[in-house]
């Protein structure tokens, strides 16, 4: 066996398909958010950052860089291990105690990422509760789909956002069986939205749990950031309610909050948070003061939704086939991979706007798109020298313009 030989048909594949990733070597700027430098060119020229999912410019608010410059200061770098051997430490205690009043719940549980949070609890409940069925919807996150196979439960996949679907799943299985309906809030390519209150419904009527992964909502949705389900309302009817402090919480690290029995059980069994070490204290002390800060300064959450409407309806009068979403998510539809990454490219390179392009398989082929994510900190002048660049270069791919 050649080895080397079959990585490398592994990534012509790729690049075949027109699907092989580049990465952008950036240099973040602290306090100059959104700019970044670019070190891909020789000659490392500022860019603006038009497609980071630190959503609300958190990572480099001077609170949590306080927070977390003190912190190293006082307890130093690493955790120390595990959260059983030597791991555990009062800030992240302290962080869970925040995340649970942050979402109404009785307990969180803090992961080294959001991934790791989905992963390992979505697997845990199902090998907890024997004979589960796992309903999922059909645009759930790889890290949701990831736990709901190591699970090993058997798994119904429901059309996204379908309540009829789903419901007809519900109805025809064993009653008696333990139920769990997992979805997501914030749908991130398209920037649509679930109807939580319509699902807990279902939920109510077939007995079944629920697990809302709220990861694109924290700190930018309801009047203390405590997601959608906050806004709707409906916090106290969801089971699990899941996040990341890697988005706009702007550090890193992935939670649940739940009741303290359920989370004690994911504590007790799930290997992914066992067998791991401990998030430093330094990060647990930066998500705190972000969280407490976004909890109390809603005029920053509707500055977001501001700029994201503004975006939108700009985008709109230029003519470019921005996409609905009723979120802060503006997706730009281009529907090829090849020339989604040619303006991308040509964005980066000639105009010092950086958007990554979306391709298979975060999208389905034909539905490749630039995905913008305006926050508070893109102001007006930002926002039209972007929708300037954008025409140019829509008219020089010869890019389908909207259907005015
Ligand atoms: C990014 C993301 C995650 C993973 O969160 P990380 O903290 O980045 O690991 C989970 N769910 C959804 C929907 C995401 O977009």
């Amino acid at each position: 066996m050649d080895y080397e030989q079959a990585f490398a048909a592994a990534i012509a594949a790729l690049k075949d398909e027109r699907r092989y990733r580049v990465f952008t070597d950036l240099a973040r700027q602290a306090g100059r958010f959104p700019r970044a430098t670019n070190h891909s060119r020789p000659d490392c020229p500022d860019v603006i950052i038009w497609c980071s999912n630190d959503y609300l410019g958190m990572g480099q608010h001077p609170v949590v860089l306080r927070a977390m410059t003190e912190a190293v200061a006082r307890f130093g770098a690493g955790a120390g291990g595990t959260r059983n051997i030597s791991g555990n430490n009062h800030p992240l205690v302290l962080l869970e105690r925040t995340l649970a009043d942050l979402h109404g719940k009785e307990a969180g549980l803090v992961f080294t990422s959001g991934f790791v949070s989905n992963d390992a609890t979505l697997s845990t409940i199902g090998r907890v509760l024997k004979g589960c069925i796992i309903y999922s919807d059909a645009l759930n996150h790889a890290s949701m789909i990831a736990g709901i196979r190591h699970s090993g439960c058997e798994r119904r996949v429901f059309r996204h956002n379908d309540l009829a679907h789903l419901e007809s799943l519900l109805a025809s299985d064993d009653p008696a069986r333990p139920k769990l309906i997992a979805f997501e809030s914030v749908y991130s390519m398209d920037g649509d939205i679930a109807p939580l209150a319509a699902i807990c419904d279902l939920a109510d009527r077939y007995h079944a749990m629920t697990y809302l992964d709220e990861v694109h909502a924290v700190g930018m949705y309801g009047a203390r950031g405590g997601g959608v389900s906050e806004r709707a309302g409906v916090a106290h009817r969801i089971d699990v309610i899941e996040g990341t402090l890697a988005k706009a919480v702007g550090v890193i690290g992935g939670y649940i909050t739940a009741s303290a029995l359920l989370v004690d059980a994911i504590r007790s069994y799930a290997p992914g948070f066992i067998f791991t070490s401990a998030l430093p204290p330094a990060i647990a002390a930066a998500a705190i003061a972000s969280v407490e800060h976004l909890k109390a300064h809603d005029e920053i959450r509707q500055r977001h939704q501001e700029r994201a409407a503004t975006l939108k309806r700009l985008l709109g009068q230029a003519g470019l086939p921005v996409m609905p979403s009723v979120s802060h998510i503006v997706p730009l539809f281009v529907g090829e991979a090849g020339r989604c990454k040619q303006a991308s490219d040509m964005l980066l390179d000639e105009y010092g706007i950086y958007i990554q392009p979306i391709n298979y398989p975060t999208v389905p082929r034909g539905a490749e798109r630039l995905r913008i994510t305006p926050t508070p900190l893109h102001d007006d002048a930002m926002m039209s020298h972007l929708v300037d660049a954008l025409g140019l270069v829509w008219d020089r791919l010869g890019l389908r313009r909207a259907a005015a």
